[in-house]
Parts: C-alpha cells; structure tokens; sequence
C-alpha cells in the first residue's frame, strides 16, 4: 500500500538534496570548526555559508543567527535568556494561550522563578488581538513571545503590528516562526522582532538542529555555557552536517516559495471545501483567511479524534489528531480549548498538514476515504445516537 503522507507540521522527509549536501560532512569533511588546520578551516567555512543563507531568507545579518539543537531549544534560549540578562529591568512576559509547549513550559518554569506571565487570551479563530497586548504591557515587561503560524490549526498571528507595539514600549519582542520559516515570507524587519526561532525538520531539513536570530544588541544569557563557539552564545562543537543541512533547506526553500504556497493552499482549499461538503456535523478550525498555506485543522462531532487516525492508517492515510505534541496525552489539546471548543470537539479534530510530495490524488483519496470511515465511527458512537 502506497501511504500518503499529511502530517507535515509534525515534520517532513528530509529533501533528497539536502542529504546529499550533507553527506560529505560525516567523514570527509569532518574536522571540528575551531581546529585551524585545513580540515577544521573547511567545515568552519561550511557554516558560514549555511549562516549567510539562513540570514538571507529571514533579512538578518550574518551575525545575528545562533545555531541550535532545534525549535525547542531556540524559544528556550529566547524566554530564558532574555528573562535571565533583563531580571534587574523587570520580570513580567506576555505571551499567549496558543503557543507551542516549547514556549508555554519555558514560560511556566519561569513563573516557578518568580516571573510573572501572561497568557493572553485568542478569539475563536485562535488570533491574538495586538490591542490586549498593547493593555498587558507594564514596566516591568521585559519580553513578548507571540508565534508567527500555529502549528495545530494554522491561524497566523498579526506578529507586525505587535512588533510595532513592542518597539514604542521598548520590550523585546520573540516569534516561534518554526511553522513559517521557508513557507511564508518571514522577514524580521518587517515583522519588527528581536528574537525568531526555527527549525530545520519543519521545511525539509535534518531533525535536530535550528536556528535563533538575536537582532544586535538584544541582551540575553546563553543556557548551554562551555565552548566560545557561536560567538560564546551557545556552546558545543557544531552539528556541521545539520547545520549544512538546515542551509541547503533554506536554500530550496526560498527558490519555489510563493509557487508552492499557493499549491498547497489551492490543495488546502480543495480539502476543507471537500469535507464542509461530504461530512455534516463538522467544522474547520483556526482562520477561515489568515492561515497557513498547507494547514487544515476540523472538529468532527461525535467521535474521537483517534479512532479517526487508527482508521485512516489503516488505509495508509498518515494524519493527526489536535497536535502530535499532545496527542500521547488524555487532555484535549490547549490551542482548542482556546478557542472555546468543547472538550468533546477537541477530541474530535483532526488536522492535516500538506507539503512538497503532496498531490491532488492524495486530496480526493482523503475525501473519498474520510466520510466512509466517519459513518462506521458514528454508527458505533453512543454520543452520535443520542443526537
Ligand atoms: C515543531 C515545533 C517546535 C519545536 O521544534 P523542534 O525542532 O522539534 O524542537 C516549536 N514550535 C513550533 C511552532 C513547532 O511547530
């Protein structure tokens, strides 16, 4: 059985090309970045030319991209290392109810420490309103940490007009753009951040490695102390073949980037259309408008988001319920309790996410798949006969 693949913000196959560019960085060209003999000159090259290309698809200079073990590690490194360096100018941090756990957790240890944060609430769209943070913002703020594109139901963030907020209140201001990066245009100038994090798994690259950018001047405390690599921001040998990795991914990336765009959002479009059609008792989650090209996220009433997976994989068909963060966990996901889902029509979501080897086959297979297994599911449901 041929199995299709719709699962892509949980992560994606690594681009053939970005492991072949990898490759030679296991064991020919394998010498540690700081040797300064010929090996070592050659993969500390390599590095650079991946910085250079990672700063050029986001508009950040050379100097300002950090890299790291992944996303996680970025928005650590923002929440904390900000928190940390800014304690003598204040403990207070916004954020909001929708972030991803690489960003909430951070921010719940830091509460343990003493730290004051909110949560701020999002409308049933799941968008925060840049308005609610203007009114949270207080002297003792010291950072702002909004996500570019949610991973669970796709709604983009108005990051611009925060940033403009956070610029005239002088608070440093941090978007997990994990889920944008190399699939919508991310440009922190324009978007007015100070800190950005992303992940090489999330657009074609290896897992494992990602990037911060820290724009100059911005004041924070490395969390991994020990070697002066990364310019004594982060230490530890590089990961040189992901690093290499992560650069020739954003290379591809920034090549066909609005062609696949709207690719996948015609595919997109084509599936929620498809399901508002075949199945009843059913709703699209997140931003009708402002959404992630590849994204389609839906609460179906009456059963459960999992036995829909299981069926579907059973069919060779590969999705998520909620998020794959969560869905290892009994609790409904928090991004759909945000915006106001029941529980019972949290537990009945289920999100697809589209990417470069998707076609319009793949789409009109789901369609044809879904409803069947929807009818068997609520023929067996208690929830749906009571109905
Ligand atoms: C996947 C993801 C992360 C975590 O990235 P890792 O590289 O897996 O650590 C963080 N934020 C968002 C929005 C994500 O989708």
């Amino acid at each position: 059985m041929t199995r299709i693949y719709l699962d892509y913000a949980a992560t994606t196959p690594t681009d053939p090309e970005v492991v072949k560019a990898m490759l030679p960085y296991f064991n020919e060209t394998f010498g540690n970045p700081s040797s300064i003999y010929s090996y070592g000159q050659e993969t500390k090259g390599a590095i650079a030319e991946a910085r250079s290309k990672v700063a050029g698809l986001i508009n950040a200079r050379d100097e300002e991209i950090v890299f790291t073990s992944g996303g996680s590690e970025a928005d650590n490194s923002a929440i904390k290392g900000v928190a940390f360096a800014n304690k003598s100018k204040g403990d207070h941090i916004i954020t909001s109810s929708i972030e991803h756990h690489a960003v909430i957790e951070p921010c719940k240890f830091l509460e343990r420490q003493g730290y004051k944060v909110t949560y701020l609430p999002v409308d049933e769209y799941g968008l925060v309103d840049p308005d609610s943070v203007r009114k949270a913002i207080t002297d003792n703020t010291i950072l702002i940490s909004i996500m570019h594109g949610n991973n669970e139901i796709g709604t983009i963030e108005p990051i611009a007009e925060i940033g403009k907020i956070a610029r005239d209140a002088g608070v440093y201001f941090h978007t997990d753009a994990v889920q944008t990066v190399g699939h919508i245009p991310t440009d922190v100038n324009e978007l007015g951040v100070d800190l950005l994090s992303m992940s090489a798994h999330k657009l074609y690259g290896p897992k494992g490695v990602g990037a911060l950018y820290i724009r100059k001047g911005t004041k924070l405390f490395p969390l991994i102390h020990g070697g002066d690599q990364e310019k004594g921001r982060r230490a530890s040998t590089e990961n040189v073949p992901g690093i290499v990795g992560l650069g020739k991914a954003v290379e591809l990336a920034q090549q066909g980037m609005t062609e696949e765009a709207e690719r996948l959002s015609f595919l997109r479009d084509k599936l929620i259309t498809g399901l508002q059609e075949r199945i009843d008792h059913s709703r699209l989650n997140g931003h009708p408008v402002n959404r992630l090209p590849n994204n389609v996220n839906v609460s179906i009433e009456y059963i459960e988001g999992e036995s829909m997976v299981l069926n579907l994989d059973l069919e060779g068909i590969c999705c998520s319920t909620g998020s794959a963060c969560t869905s290892s966990s009994l609790e409904p996901s928090h991004v759909l309790l945000a915006i106001h889902l029941s529980h019972e029509l949290a537990h009945g979501s289920l999100r697809f996410t589209l990417g470069k080897w998707n076609t319009e086959e793949d789409i009109e297979t789901v369609l044809n798949t879904l409803p069947g297994i929807i009818n068997r599911l609520r023929a067996m449901s208690p929830l749906a006969k009571k109905s």
